[in-house]
């Protein structure tokens, strides 16, 4: 590892201004994270991956930035994609802004909305996470009230309208022990505090807005159990602005589709709903009529030839057609039922008995499809099964079976 001078911690200017976008640096050594290499910078703009916040992303001597990350010596590594600067050099770093200015609004409104949990819903942050797509809060709850959580959310925007300042600071140890933090700091020195108006004081190293009204918008977009714990799924500033948005034209398109407005489409799908209970009811007793005519028609040609087993093929019916068929034929006792559709993938194959017949309907259908494949099988009485459509179902074909 190549380094001019020795090893000390970069300086971060994020933490004293979370809107400078471009800066200049020297290069002060080459590095490596985690087999990659780096570069370390006397001091950097670029906020690396820390605290449950993403890196920055931009580009550093016009080369695009993949990865910022701090080792333990407080020690930035810029990740760059290309060969790295010489030691020595002087370059300009640009910090992608729409990135910067959606993680100062996701974790200035974290802040805020666990201090709102913790106020409205007695709920105590455990650990966050500011995502790539979603960002977390986990509390130490096993349940939470979705009403308690709407108010910490409205509690929250309220306090955005009032654009109080945002103010990072790092504060001397007599100073700090009288701050009413939040939560306990994870670091014993240097200590940076955020004080959100008179709303929230929590130490953070994070990138915040500098007044809660360019937080935007926060909104909570789910609670869910997570081990034991309840997580409040939420979404801030221009993330939270274009989710909304794509919601709001998917239901606006469903209003087209439904030719209603968009606030009459729970109703629109409530009387959908309807309609196809009533749909589905109504073919029920379709079906049930049409299975009642085909049972009766093959019972009678069966009469007729001095039959007690009725053997039929269908097209174009499924399975719950033929169970209604074949309880027709069996309330006659001495009959049996041996019932097919056919269906794409095969026949779809039932046998059933009537209370006088001794005909085994699972062992028939097992040596069915013992000898065709497929399979089949079932209790004595009753039994359904999928044979190969080459199977031929005509009394002279299933006779070999039983
Ligand atoms: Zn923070």
């Amino acid at each position: 590892m190549l380094y001019a001078g020795g090893v000390s911690a970069t300086t971060r200017l994020y933490h004293d201004d979370p809107l400078l976008l471009a800066f200049e640096a020297r290069v002060v050594g080459h590095g490596n994270w985690q087999g990659k290499p780096s570069l370390w910078l006397d001091r950097t703009a670029f906020y690396p991956e820390s605290g449950g916040q993403m890196a920055d992303r931009g580009s550093l001597a016009g080369l695009p930035i993949v990865d910022v990350q701090v080792d333990d010596a407080e020690v930035v590594h810029h990740l760059v994609e290309g060969p790295l600067p010489a030691l020595g050099a002087e370059v300009r770093g640009e910090i992608d802004p729409a990135r910067r200015r959606l993680h100062m609004a996701l974790h200035t409104g974290q802040h805020m909305l666990s201090r709102a949990l913790c106020d409205v819903a007695h709920a105590d942050t455990v650990s966050s996470r500011l995502g790539e797509n979603a960002c977390t809060i986990d509390v130490d709850r096993a349940e939470l009230d979705e009403r308690a959580v709407a108010s910490a959310e409205d509690l929250v925007n309220t306090v955005i309208d009032d654009d109080a300042v945002v103010r990072a600071f790092f504060p001397a140890p007599a100073e700090l022990a009288a701050l009413p933090l939040r939560r306990k700091p994870k670091v014993d020195s240097h200590i940076r505090v955020v004080a959100i108006g008179e709303f929230d004081v929590s130490p953070c190293g994070g990138t915040h807005c500098l007044r809660t009204a360019q937080v935007g918008l926060v909104k909570v977009t789910g609670l869910e159990r997570y081990k034991g714990k309840m997580r409040v799924n939420f979404s801030a500033g221009r993330r939270a602005r274009e989710e909304l948005s794509r919601q709001s034209e998917l239901l606006h398109a469903l209003g087209r589709d439904f030719t209603c407005g968009p606030t009459d489409v729970p109703a629109a799908v409530h009387k959908l709903r309807r309609d196809l209970v009533e749909a589905r009811e109504s073919l029920g007793e379709a079906r049930a009529r049409l299975a009642e005519r085909a049972a009766l028609e093959l019972l009678s040609a069966a009469r007729s030839m001095g039959e007690t087993r009725v053997v039929a093929a269908f097209e174009a019916v499924d399975i719950p057609f033929l169970r209604a068929v074949a309880k027709r034929i069996t309330t006659e006792p001495a009959f049996v039922a041996l019932l097919a559709a056919r269906v794409a993938e095969g026949l779809l194959v039932l046998a059933a008995r009537g209370a006088q017949s001794d005909f085994d309907c699972g062992g028939f259908l097992k040596r069915i499809a013992a000898a065709h494949g497929g399979r089949g099988g079932g209790r004595p009485e009753m039994a359904e099964g999928r044979l190969p459509s080459h199977v031929d179902w005509s009394p002279a074909g299933l006779y070999p079976f039983g």
